[in-house]
């Protein structure tokens, strides 16, 4: 048994209970009684929502662990999808709230709270603790936790975080109105981040370390016809200045420019601390696993950006939500079988 935020196991008494669950009331879903679930999913971007309804198609028990309110993954920062195949000019919220919307049209339970730690209880569970201290149960894991924004590491960055200093354009980029902002990085979150910001901003200023850009060429094409924004290459920024918020960026070719914002567009960092020692991790971090989303760990299956792959977006982290749940199902099979 474990503390007084354990959640139930039978399918139908969580479905009771999702309204709490999803407001973060747990309390009145207490019940004293541990159960077993077939999968839990932590994360729910695009991977988590895709492999929890597959689950839920498949008649299968799956509980989706999330730690942000209402959370659909990054998605929800980009201004606008427009590869998304047949959902094209919708916000990244628009099309993330679609994809929740869908889970809870087929009453996919929901956990909100942040995951800390995950052991083996045997060779056919696993347990998964949350910040709060409650554990719950389940014959296999999919990882779907996505990745975390990179900083540049610079001196005075964690100081001004948030105060001037952003990732989210979406999120953040309405307070800079009529400012002057710059933007950080030459691939497409970068130049979809200008150009959202030149609808908004006085002033952007797009500064990318490499020469040649790898973000998509028309969308460069674009900003570089903007009277207000300005493409610096070759570059970096070495410091940030500033008192209660951000002021100045010191750059690389030993000029400083004034701005009242500063976007990070430079890539992301895996959340596979969690696994870390459970499954195999590449150099980089990325948990090693192929189409199947089996993962070196029996009963860890990695889906979406958390794991090895050439293209990490919305359309991947889907397919593999998808994948990830029929290889489970399969081991489930086998769980299922030796248990007798
Ligand atoms: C600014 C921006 C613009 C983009 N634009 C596009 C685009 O136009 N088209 C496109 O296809 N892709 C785009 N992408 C990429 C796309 O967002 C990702 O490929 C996709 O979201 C990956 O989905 P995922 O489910 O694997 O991971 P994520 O979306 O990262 O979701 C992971 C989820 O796990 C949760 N989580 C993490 N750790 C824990 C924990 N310990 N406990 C509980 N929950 C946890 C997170 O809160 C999050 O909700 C963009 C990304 C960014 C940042």
């Amino acid at each position: 048994m474990t503390g007084s935020r354990e959640l139930i196991c039978s399918e139908a008494i969580c479905d009771s209970f999702d309204t709490n669950i999803i407001s973060g009331n747990y309390d009145e879903a207490i019940i004293e009684e541990t159960v077993m679930r077939d999968f839990i999913i932590i994360g729910s971007g695009p991977a988590g929502l895709s492999a929890s309804v597959y689950a839920r198609r498949g008649g299968m028990d799956a509980l989706v662990v999330e730690k942000n309110t209402y959370g659909s993954g990054q998605i929800m920062g980009s201004p606008r999808v427009d590869n998304y195949l047949g959902l094209p000019g919708l916000s990244g919220y628009e099309l993330g709230e679609s994809f929740r919307q869908h889970a809870l049209s087929m009453d996919v339970p929901f956990l909100e709270g942040t995951v800390t730690g995950i052991r083996r209880r045997d060779n056919r569970s696993w347990e998964v603790v949350l910040e709060d201290g409650s554990r719950h149960e389940a014959h296999a894991i999919i990882y779907a936790a996505g990745t975390t924004p990179r900083n540049l590491g610079i001196p005075g960055e964690a100081r001004l975080a948030g105060r001037g200093i952003h990732s989210c354009v979406v999120c953040d980029g309405p307070f800079y109105r009529g400012k002057s902002v710059a933007v950080v990085g030459g691939g497409d979150s970068a130049l979809d981040s200008a150009l959202y910001l030149s609808t908004i901003c006085d002033r952007v200023h797009l500064i990318n370390i490499d020469r040649e850009f790898s973000g998509n060429p028309g969308t460069l094409e674009r900003l570089s016809g903007l009277g207000n924004v300005r493409i610096v290459t070759e570059c970096t920024v070495k410091q940030v200045q500033g008192g209660s918020k951000l002021e100045s960026l010191d750059l690389s070719n030993g000029r400083s420019i004034r701005v009242d914002g500063l976007f990070e567009a430079i890539g992301a960092v895996p959340n596979t601390d969690l696994v870390r020692g459970l499954a195999e991790l590449d150099e980089d971090g990325y948990i090693i696993a192929g189409e199947s989303c089996a993962t070196s760990a029996a009963g860890i299956f990695a889906a979406g950006d958390v794991r090895t792959k050439l293209l990490r977006q919305v359309v991947t982290a889907v397919a593999d939500g998808a994948a990830a749940i029929y290889t489970a199902a399969h081991y489930l099979k086998t769980v299922r079988r030796d248990r007798g």
